[in-house]
């Protein structure tokens, strides 16, 4: 088990320019700079500094430090009200938080937000979206917003509208939707522009088994191309299959982060859960 550590930026005055690289041998040793493919290093493209938020006299979120590489399936577990969602929001530039820095492939969501905020697709947990757009409307205005080609759009809104089983309804206004309708459009919103780092709030609450296996799949293609998933999850089985690396929160510190395989061991992530959070509030 190894506790993730703040890593390496470079500044000029301007923000945070060039990518945060480390080795390729799991946690330990970070540098700076711009990355080169094949070189042995691998690119950061989340890095959580200290990161400190609280709501009045709630402390959410205290010191937290994470990184995520590129080719990361990341998930982000803890009970209700760990500090979870705070986190994701001020991740994608949505709450200011009190202290800390957070980084989206080497560029600070608080310095130069747009242009961290262009390389990231974020889904709420409960997503609001404009109820009197068809669903085809939506994603065009999605791809306008990223400039995505009218070729790639229509490409892709096809190809990720008939795996989610979606295509008939586009027509439909978005008020007509079911939850697990919404969910699907904007998961197809979130990857119609291909994010380098998605990053997802409880992101199969609401989908059907068929829905969540080929969300599953385009986790997988995203992360073979070199893009991060960040997400939250209260769905311990499907953490412990589909991630690489977890981190658990609890009352906004900590307790534990790394790779999946070597956090579990032996045993179900969540017998390791339950052990850790309850260790977790005897020493909190
Ligand atoms: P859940 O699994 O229940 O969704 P979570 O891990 O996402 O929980 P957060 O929503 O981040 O937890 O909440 C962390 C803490 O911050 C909780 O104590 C919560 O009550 C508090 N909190 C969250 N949002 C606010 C807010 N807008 N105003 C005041 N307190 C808040």
């Amino acid at each position: 088990m190894t506790a993730v550590t703040g890593l390496s930026g470079r500044r000029d005055g301007f923000g945070v320019v060039g990518a945060s690289l480390r080795r390729r041998d799991g946690f330990g040793q970070t540098r700076s700079g711009r990355g080169d493919e094949g070189t042995g290093y691998t690119i950061v493209m989340l890095e959580i500094r200290h990161l400190t938020k609280s709501y009045g006299a709630v402390k959410a979120v205290d010191d937290l430090s994470l990184t995520i590489d590129d080719g990361d399936i990341f998930g982000f577990i803890g009970l209700n009200g760990a500090g979870k969602t705070t986190t994701i929001k001020a991740v994608v530039g949505i709450h200011p938080f009190d202290s800390g820095e957070i980084l989206i492939n080497g560029t600070s969501i608080s310095a130069d937000p747009i242009a961290a905020k262009r390389q990231l697709a974020y889904i709420p947990d409960n997503p609001d979206v404009y109820e009197f757009m068809t669903g085809g409307k939506y994603l065009n205005f999605v791809a306008d917003i990223f400039a995505v080609g009218r070729r790639e759009r229509q490409e892709r809104i096809e190809k990720y509208a008939t795996g989610l089983e979606l295509t008939d309804d586009l027509s439909s206004p978005i008020g007509s939707y079911s939850h697990g309708m919404m969910q699907k459009l904007v998961v197809i919103g979130a990857l119609i522009h291909q994010p380098k780092l998605l990053v997802l709030d409880e992101p199969f609450v609401g989908l059907d088994p068929r829905a969540t296996f080929v969300l599953k799949g385009y986790f997988r293609e995203m992360t073979a191309r070199g893009d991060s998933i960040f997400f939250s999850t209260h769905g311990l089985d499907v953490a412990q299959s589909l991630c690489d690396k977890i981190a658990i929160i609890q009352k906004g510190v900590l307790l534990e982060a790394g790779a999946t395989g070597q956090i579990v061991g032996k045993q179900s992530l969540e017998s390791v859960f339950l052990e850790l959070t309850a260790e977790g509030e005897r020493a909190q």
